[in-house]
């Protein structure tokens, strides 16, 4: 039987959990479906995370409401995906941070992803009409870019590790408490979607500069939230064996679709049971086929592509 494209045929809700990490920061977890976060500074907020729809957000932010009612100064966006970015009119936010490289995708691919996005993963799009159009960011970096909690809460820092998830992702780091964001650079018990990747930089250099901080808390883009070092440490070790897996089988392979089967034998005892990994996998080869044949930039997944790679290598 074939198999439904995507996650189109996943429409049953995920269970979201609202954990405070330490006092005025918070993690919205959902099983899988795509984390988002909130820190309190001494008199605004700084959400990270936009979720895929304002609907969406704004359900999120009534649950973040239950504990401040602060104004929204900053939202922080870890990199340029429709369902991290498009419920960004919801926050009223006075400033949208991202890295240079996600504006510059933004403008290239934004539109192409938004189509793409919704096709694969219709549940997170709740009352897709809801979009106002593209999330532009107001402000933007290329290394790092400090905000000044105030009191005695520190600095959130927004940090570039290298090439990984996408061109242009950013961590934010709450030095003061250990407590990471890493978007989509970090899963922990969950597969990793790599269809836009650099697999090479991101399994090496990147996950060393996020693991350089010495994290103790870690909210990954889905999935559990890793706490400890060791718990940390596993999250960052599971990424890294994912991508490191996908490059030995694919590079091993003579053809994509030998590639895709070969890297579906090796990680599927691991991480098949984990969510979207039959969903992630044939775009994920897709792209790293592309990576080791020279093909420097991703390309730009659109619906017609997203379907034509699923029936050549998931059917
Ligand atoms: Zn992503």
């Amino acid at each position: 039987m074939a198999k439904p494209f995507a996650s189109s045929a996943d429409l049953g809700e995920k269970k979201q959990s609202m954990e405070v990490l330490a006092e005025g920061v918070y993690a919205l977890t959902a099983e899988g479906d795509p984390n988002v976060g909130a820190i309190e500074a001494e008199d605004f907020l700084v959400c990270f995370e936009a979720l895929a729809t304002p609907v969406a957000a704004r359900e999120w932010l009534a649950r973040l409401r239950e504990h401040t009612d602060k104004p929204i100064r900053y939202l922080v966006l870890s990199h340029y995906h429709a369902v991290r970015v498009l419920g960004a009119s919801a926050f009223g936010a006075d400033v949208i941070v991202t890295h240079d490289k996600t504006r510059e995708l933004i403008a290239e691919r934004g539109e192409q992803d938004w189509a793409s996005e919704y096709a694969r993963m219709p549940r997170l799009f709740k009352e897709p009409e809801s979009i106002p159009g593209l999330t532009w960011p107001t402000a933007t970096f290329s290394d790092t870019f400090t905000i000044d909690l105030g009191g005695d809460r520190g600095d959130l820092v927004l940090a570039y590790c290298g090439r990984g998830h996408t061109e242009g992702d950013l961590v934010a780091w709450l030095p003061k408490r250990r407590i990471m964001f890493a978007g989509d650079l970090v899963e922990s018990q969950a597969a990793l979607y790599t269809g836009d990747a650099f697999h090479r930089d991101w399994s090496a250099a990147t996950l060393d500069q996020v693991a350089s901080f010495g994290a103790e808390t870690l909210v990954g883009g889905r999935g559990a939230v890793a706490r400890g070092r060791r718990g940390v440490d596993a999250a960052i070790a599971q990424t890294r064996d994912f991508l490191t897996v996908m490059l030995r089988e694919a590079g091993a392979a003579g053809s994509v679709r030998e590639a895709f089967e070969r890297t579906h034998r090796a990680l599927e005892p691991r991480y098949g049971s984990w969510p979207i990994f039959e969903h992630c996998l044939p775009f994920n080869v897709s792209r790293l086929w592309d990576e080791l044949h020279g093909v420097e930039r991703p390309r730009i997944w659109t619906a017609e592509r997203d379907r034509e790679v699923w029936d050549q290598l998931q059917s």
